[in-house]
């Protein structure tokens, strides 16, 4: 740190992200990237804008946003996209966040560093024992409702109904439901959007749509609190989303049956990986997402987590109080999954 850091954020803890190690060749199970590459059409589409790059990419976005409305049955201006959803969630605690925030105290990491980078105070509220959200802990608030559907990283959700008593109960407030794992088998929120003027939901094509590294993100909602992002992002930098992304993010939805084929397979290969962690005597929670949340009753998380990666795979492994006892652990393709089995098996016998 130097001395020039403003004394109001000397305090912030940075979010920190999964390793991304480069000493050798990992199984990579840490960071919930899809294990498919982009759907075909991508790379054609991202050569052809390439060529272009002398020119500024279209700060309105018309074109990807007119295909996700037709995508998600609403209009253009439900819409909002930036450069992986991330940003959006950073221009929601901006926008929405003040004077505090709550979500979930096992939730995404993220969560409280927008509300420290903000000044919002943050109130975690504490999950059950079993990990699941008591929804009757978010009735009428008085603040900005942060929930991740499914969770990160237990991979639990709620059903609709519950997150709609939620909104019921909170009008004077935005309630933000992150549904960066939803199309693996939850529920979504966004057929309330027309109804609810507080609610904001926010996606990702990051993991169920295999682009993680173009950085895209939307969000869906009235089309006041839309308005309201666009401002945030015309007053920071109206150019988030580079052409290559735009043209990358267009032809997935072009493509997106083969998305949601991919999801489908991930979601057969999380159904056979929950069954044999339970095998080897893991407790696993019911997962919605393409990561699973185990733990093993003989079996240290953070040795887990040292003895696996010394065998070339990589899971996440969080050293906080509650849950150091668990792994998350992505969903690769069942080969990968083989791997992770051979591995666990030979350090549990050991
Ligand atoms: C991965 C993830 C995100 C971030 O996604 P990007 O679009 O890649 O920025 C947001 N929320 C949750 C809960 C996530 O796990």
């Amino acid at each position: 740190m130097s001395r020039y850091l403003m004394d109001k954020y000397q305090p912030l803890v940075a979010y920190t992200p999964g390793e991304q190690p480069r000493d050798m060749q990992y199984v990579k199970l840490n960071t919930n990237e899809n294990p498919y590459p982009p759907v075909p059409g991508v790379t054609e589409a991202v050569m052809a804008e390439a060529g272009r790059l002398e020119l500024y990419s279209d700060p309105v976005c018309i074109d990807l946003r007119d295909a996700l409305a037709a995508r998600y049955g609403v209009a253009r201006q439900n819409v909002f996209v930036s450069n992986g959803s991330d940003d959006i969630l950073n221009f929601a605690f901006m926008a929405f966040g003040s004077p505090r925030a709550y979500f979930p105290d096992i939730s995404y990491g993220f969560y409280p560093v927008y509300a420290g980078l903000h000044g919002i105070d943050a109130h975690p509220v504490p999950l059950r024992s079993d990990f699941s959200i008591d929804p009757t802990d978010f009735m009428a608030l008085d603040g900005f409702i942060a929930i991740a559907n499914p969770n990160a990283p237990t991979g639990m959700a709620l059903e609709v109904s519950q997150i709609e008593d939620i909104l019921q109960a909170n009008p004077d407030h935005v309630v933000l439901i992150d549904e960066a794992y939803v199309d693996f088998g939850a529920e979504s929120c966004v057929p309330l959007t027309a109804k609810y003027d507080n609610l904001l939901v926010v996606q990702t094509f990051s993991k169920s749509r295999s682009m993680a590294g173009a950085r895209l993100g939307f969000a869906i909602a009235n089309e006041g609190l839309i308005a309201d992002l666009e401002k945030i992002k015309f007053s920071t930098n109206p150019y988030s989303i580079n052409r290559m992304t735009l043209a990358a993010g267009l032809a997935t939805l072009k493509a997106d049956d083969a998305c949601m084929a991919n999801c489908q397979r991930i979601i057969d290969t999380r159904q056979a990986t929950v069954a044999r962690l339970r095998q080897m005597r893991f407790e696993v929670l019911p997962s919605k997402a393409n990561f699973v949340f185990a733990c093993h009753p003989h079996a240290d998380g953070g040795f887990l987590y040292r003895q696996l990666k010394a065998r070339g795979v990589l899971v996440r492994h969080f050293d906080s109080p509650r849950i150091k006892d668990f792994l998350r652990i992505t969903i690769g393709t069942p080969e990968q999954m083989q791997t992770l089995f051979e591995a666990l098996g030979s350090i549990l016998e050991g």
